[in-house]
């Protein structure tokens, strides 16, 4: 544990890149989109730039294909202030395929339609920021400027290298947003395989202390939607093409 608050004290400061959309709350964005005659680029299209993948919509996204999500859960996380109010986070578990990064994305771009902040990557991606800006002493910068932020969307995080997770940037990330801020972390690992992505040990518990305390967990353990969809694709005739194409288009 010592060595955690060694760490911690190791925060330092900067910038960093960010593949990001900020959006302002309701009411000024909405005025703002609704003036969209004014001859400026509609503002509206500000989502695409925010990456999130293209086309993972919860209108695309087939519920009957996971039946321990249910729509009325989703349409309630998706107007954020259950959750986003209070830091609290949502943790998406389940094998490759299952359709996590979907509806994390779908999720991020329902809630930024709805007013929040949502900052969607790679955990990779943002490791890597986050130690560059470590080295170069700017780490406490760089977190609290991901504080704009009231989601951050972690997509993959157990597939966090073994030489990124010799720096505890992750940690550092997890602790300065705990019951401020929250995350949305898919993994195809339910802790299980976390160790690989901290450290060591006693961070990891740490870690996962902090992001359950107040966490919606939902484990997606069903078949890969690829799989199944190119199975029932190769079954042919007697099926409407429509349906074999549409959901695995933005693959
Ligand atoms: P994971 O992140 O769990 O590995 P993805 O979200 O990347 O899975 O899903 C793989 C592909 O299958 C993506 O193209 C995704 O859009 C699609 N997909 C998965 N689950 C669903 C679903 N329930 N409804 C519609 N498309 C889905
Ligand atoms: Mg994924």
């Amino acid at each position: 544990m010592r060595h955690i608050r060694e760490v911690l004290r190791l925060h330092h400061s900067v910038g960093m890149s960010q593949r990001a959309v900020v959006r302002r709350r309701r009411p000024e964005w909405a005025q703002r989109s609704n003036k969209s005659g004014s001859g400026k680029p509609a503002r509206a299209k500000e989502p695409t730039c925010s990456g999130l993948p293209a086309g993972k919509t919860l209108h695309s996204f087939d519920f009957e294909a996971v039946p321990m999500v249910s729509k009325a859960q989703v349409s309630a996380l998706a107007a954020g202030d259950g959750w986003l109010g209070k830091g609290a986070n949502l943790l998406l578990f389940g094998p490759p395929g299952g359709g996590k990064s979907h509806l994390a994305a779908a999720l991020g771009l329902a809630l930024i339609e709805n007013g929040w902040r949502v900052f969607f990557t790679r955990t990779t991606d943002l490791v890597q920021k986050l130690q560059v800006a470590r080295r170069e002493l700017n780490l406490e910068a760089a977190i609290n400027r991901l504080d704009r932020f009231n989601l951050v969307i972690l997509d993959d995080l157990a597939y966090v290298s073994k030489d990124q997770a010799e720096t505890s940037v992750l940690f550092e990330l997890i602790s300065a947003r705990y019951e401020r801020r929250s995350m949305l972390i898919t993994a195809n690992q339910p802790f299980g395989e976390w160790n690989r992505v901290f450290p060591d040990p006693a961070m990891t518990l740490a870690a996962i202390d902090r992001l359950v305390h107040h966490a919606t967990i939902i484990e997606m353990n069903v078949e890969s939607y690829r799989r199944r969809t190119a199975i029932e694709r190769k079954r042919g005739p007697g099926r409407p093409p429509e349906h074999a194409t549409s959901k695995t288009r933005a693959d």
